[in-house]
């Protein structure tokens, strides 16, 4: 959704005035326009609020209908200060301007720092919105003044506002974590700290589902499984490279005895530890190694968003030690894996990228022009013969090698990358690795590094934004909710539950002392797929189930064992 960056500009003009009308003695500082809307920053002297929204559009269509003529001039910077005398942020932003010369906008009585282009005339806005009401700091740092910033859009016509609406509604219904709240999936506690993910037990019981589906891929792909500490000597991540390239996302290490251990950020060197530790021939090759691996990276708390971006996250972290003949076909494996991966879950896919390497960056890209253009080909080769349309993207490589990223727009219009298959020919170096070829002389082997579905927490992200928490059956939490209509259906109840979940049904019963009314709506806000009502007719022949699906109105009747069959044939087809 893109709005018409004009005419939010000229709708900013209008909102501070009618800011400065509605709030005596606010501080009018300055707005920000982009593709959804604008805001207008200000300091007020009183606690503002969504209830002030009626009044404030009032005002900007007061002034929007008075048809100001709206004029951009220069103004010399004594003149500015004169003009803005009294308001200090103002007079810090225009101290800040290089020159003498400052560029305003002026409107009827009114006057403000240019910003971009507006309309000649206040008359053209007529559809508007003020959206939503939000604190800020002067200047973004934390220690300065308080403010508020006011969002709002401005559209062309009545029907790009409902558009628009719609889209901020959908948006809204997407938001993954407002989905985990409502499902209680996973919570954040300041006492743990920002950025680290707790799993409720129906959040647990998502991801459980998703760990035995992805351990079932890599025993079909014929992965091993290891286990690898979460802790390594700094040393460790000196030889890979991740020191020099990735500490900044590397929490600060602790100094214990004589060593320095940090965190993990990724499992490449752990592997390679592995790897190394017994000797290789050429026919033993390739070697698959897997780990459910927490792992921990430093983000800044401002980059912290729900599931999609936090400080400690679990990977399916997977690597691939082959000869340079089994390349190809080892990525394209790895490609399959994640395509049967996205299958199963769901999931949509907005676009696959090979990213490559900056020929011009000597720094961030390791130096070896010759390693970079095979690796690269031989990524390009698979994917032309898999046909498999794809972006190139230069400079976006890792800084050991060439990657093919699967990428997904989020709710909030980011491109992530969920999937990753990358070429390593630099660590197998670095660490000196190497197996017997059949020549009995020792070769250096290629690592992949491949994230079948990334981390569990930003697949979970994904997963509740594209299904809007309508999981597919084998994923729901909690797959039928067993109601009671009074205590005395509750032994009734019960015995149903341990019937399903000896048939692995994930079933609860509500025996809340609430209304059934009460219970159906909360198992909808939960979006269980199956509900079942007990009262004094239902409870009458143990082998007839009458239930109701997520989102359908009318009751269905079966036998017991035909729901049992129904349920279970779906959740074995990932469906
Ligand atoms: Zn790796």
């Amino acid at each position: 959704m893109t709005v018409n960056q004009k005419l939010n500009n000229t709708c900013a003009l209008l909102l501070a005035q009618a800011i400065a009308h509605c709030y005596e003695n606010s501080s009018l500082i300055t707005f920000n326009t982009n593709d959804e809307g604008f805001y207008y920053e200000f300091k007020s002297p009183v606690s503002v609020s969504n209830n002030d929204f009626n009044k404030l559009e009032k005002q900007i269509k007061k002034l929007a209908d008075s048809a100001l003529e709206i004029n951009t001039t220069v103004i010399t910077k004594t003149q500015a200060l004169e003009m803005f005398a009294g308001n200090k942020y103002k007079i810090a932003m225009i101290n800040q301007i290089e020159g003498n010369e400052v560029k305003i906008y002026t409107y009827g009585k009114y006057c403000d720092l240019y910003r971009g282009e507006v309309e000649n005339n206040t008359k053209c806005v007529k559809f508007f919105k003020c959206l939503n009401v939000a604190g800020s700091y002067w200047n973004n740092d934390s220690q300065s003044d308080q403010l508020t910033r006011i969002y709002a859009v401005a559209t062309e016509s009545k029907e790009q506002m409902e558009e628009y609406m719609n889209f901020l509604q959908n948006r809204k219904e997407r938001d993954h974590r407002r989905i985990g709240k409502d499902l209680g999936l996973f919570t954040f506690d300041q006492l743990c700290g920002p950025g680290m993910a707790i799993w409720l037990p129906a959040g647990m019981a998502i991801k459980h589902q998703i760990e035995l589906f992805i351990h079932e891929l890599q025993l079909k792909y014929d992965f091993d499984m290891v286990s690898t500490p979460v802790l390594a000597n700094k040393h460790l991540y000196e030889i890979s490279g991740h020191w020099e390239h990735y500490k900044d996302y590397i929490f600060p290490p602790m100094k214990v005895e004589d060593i320095e251990l940090c965190l993990r950020p990724m499992t490449c060197p752990h592997h390679i530890l592995v790897y190394e530790n017994t000797p290789k021939t050429y026919k033993q090759l390739p070697v698959r190694l897997c780990e459910e691996s927490n792992l921990f990276r430093y983000e800044s708390s401002g980059g912290l968003t729900g599931l999609e971006r936090v400080r400690d996250m679990v990977l399916e972290d997977t690597h691939i030690f082959c000869r340079p003949d089994q390349i190809k076909q080892e990525v394209f494996n790895c490609y399959q894996m994640i395509k049967e991966a996205y299958e199963g879950l769901h999931i949509q896919l907005t676009q696959v990228d090979l990213s490559l390497y900056d020929p011009n960056d000597k720094v961030k890209f390791h130096d070896n022009t010759e390693m970079w253009e095979t690796s690269q080909n031989q990524l390009r080769e698979m994917l032309n013969e898999a046909g498999i349309p794809f972006n190139e993207e230069i400079g976006e490589a890792a800084f050991y090698g060439p990657k093919i990223d699967f990428q997904i727009r989020t709710n909030l219009g980011r491109l992530i990358t969920v999937s990753t298959i990358q070429l390593d020919f630099l660590l197998p170096e670095r660490f000196d690795i190497s197996y017997l070829d059949s020549n009995q002389k020792p070769a250096r082997p290629v690592m992949v590094h491949l994230g079948v579905v990334g981390t569990y927490e930003r697949l979970m992200a994904i997963l509740l934004e594209q299904t809007k928490g309508v999981l597919p059956l084998w994923l729901a939490p909690v797959q039928v909710a067993i109601l009671p209509v009074l205590p005395a259906h509750e032994e009734f109840a019960n015995k149903l539950k341990r019937t399903l979940k000896l048939h692995n049904i994930r079933a609860t019963v509500d025996n809340r002392e609430e209304r059934v009314g009460k219970k159906i709506r909360d198992a909808q806000i939960s979006k269980v797929p199956f509900q079942i009502v007990l009262g004094d007719a239902e409870i009458k022949d143990p082998n007839t189930i009458i239930y109701k699906t997520y989102g359908g109105d009318e009751p269905i009747t079966t036998s017991l064992s035909d729901f049992i069959n129904m349920i279970t044939t779906t959740i074995n087809n990932k469906k």
